[in-house]
């Protein structure tokens, strides 16, 4: 057992996981207490009146190339949401471990962190240097207890990268103490590398990704850990069997055809062009005090009066993203890049 392992909840690795029904497409299914016929309204391809897949196997082998690893490295679940959830409570004893995150940024590793009862040590990114990490503060902040080190890159709500060299310093200062987690969320949007590049030499990173932004595919529920395969393996362990929904497994699969990945990657190059030409826009309004760089599909956006660029975007009837209570962030609001049509709408809005 190496490290990486050694440092995770020594319950979790002992338990053993619950036994579902075998898997083997093909036979005639009498083990699962399922019905034999289908809804009328069942418009999947599989039949929901069946489990799917418990552990999606073939899914992970078909996202396995996308990210550029090897099948055994890849875990899907409900959204990189559950692969937060899962890493913590793994890797944290409750009342002990903890985990390290640099606000502000995303909030669900802290919201996993405190459900599961570990500490959430933080240590904020630096404004005055365009949200970069503050490199020694958080090596300085990396006590024994701390088990698991967020990073978002690029950030939300910020919109920066994180410099490649700050992940390596940390990746190779963690080694042997703490895992290293890359929430790539937003990386299809940016022409920064993917730190999946880094699994075979730090073994100590896991990459978070997900379907949700650059796939269309939030309603889906699709998201993936990308590690070590001992990391996956654990994780494996205590994710719930039947985790994808059935018609999740089906248009993930579809999504990832050739003709619907080329699609994808229009998009994906009409959406960055419009964060260009938004962010142009926007910094040419009276009342915009500052539109932070972005590698995302939203930006971050500073207003002198953010309480009534509210009331006139909602007044237009577009919902943006309030921040105005995260710290450091009072005069902030956070704008996805929509179509062009709903773009123009909102600037008309804040004209
Ligand atoms: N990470 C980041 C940085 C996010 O912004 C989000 C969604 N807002 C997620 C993870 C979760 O994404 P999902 O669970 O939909 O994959």
């Amino acid at each position: 057992m190496s490290w990486l392992l050694d440092i995770a909840r020594p319950d979790i690795r002992a338990l053993r996981p619950y036994e579902h029904a075998s898997w083997e497409p093909g036979l005639v299914r009498l083990h699962a207490n399922e019905l034999p016929w289908r809804q009328d309204a069942d418009t999947s391809a599989g039949g929901l009146n069946r489990y799917p897949e418990p552990h999606p196997l073939e899914l992970a082998a078909r996202l396995a190339p996308l990210y550029g690893v090897a099948p055994e490295c890849v875990l899907p679940g409900r959204g990189s949401d559950e692969a937060i959830d899962l890493l913590v409570r793994a890797w944290c004893r409750a009342g002990s471990d903890s985990v390290l995150i640099c606000p502000p940024t995303f909030g669900m590793y802290g919201v996993c962190a405190r459900i599961q009862g570990a500490g959430v040590l933080e240590v904020p990114l630096l404004r005055e240097r365009g949200y970069a990490l503050d490199i020694d503060g958080l090596l300085a902040a990396c006590t024994p207890a701390v088990k698991l080190v967020f990073l978002c890159t690029p950030n939300n709500p910020t919109g920066n990268s994180v410099a490649a060299r700050d992940i390596l310093q940390l990746a190779s200062a963690l080694r042997g103490r703490a895992l290293l987690v890359i929430d790539e969320a937003y990386a299809d949007f940016s022409t920064a590398p993917s730190c999946a590049t880094l699994l075979a030499r730090h073994p100590g990173i896991v990459v978070l990704r997900t379907l949700s932004k650059a796939y269309a595919l939030a309603g889906a529920r699709c998201g993936v850990a990308l590690a070590d395969p001992e990391i996956i393996g654990l994780l494996r362990r205590i994710i719930p069997p039947y985790a994808l929904t059935q018609q999740t497994i089906e248009v993930v699969e579809r999504a990832l055809e050739p003709a619907a990945l080329r699609r994808t990657r229009e998009r994906i190059a009409g959406i960055v062009a419009e964060r260009a030409r938004v962010a142009a826009a926007l910094s040419a309004l009276p009342g915009v005090l500052k539109v932070w760089p972005s590698d995302a599909n939203f930006l971050l956006v500073e207003f002198d009066d953010p309480a009534r660029a509210l009331e006139r975007t909602h007044a237009a009837g577009l919902l943006v993203r309030d921040l105005r209570r995260s710290p450091g962030l009072q005069h902030a609001l956070r704008i996805t890049i929509g179509s062009v049509e709903q773009n123009e709408h909102l600037l008309r809005s804040l004209a």
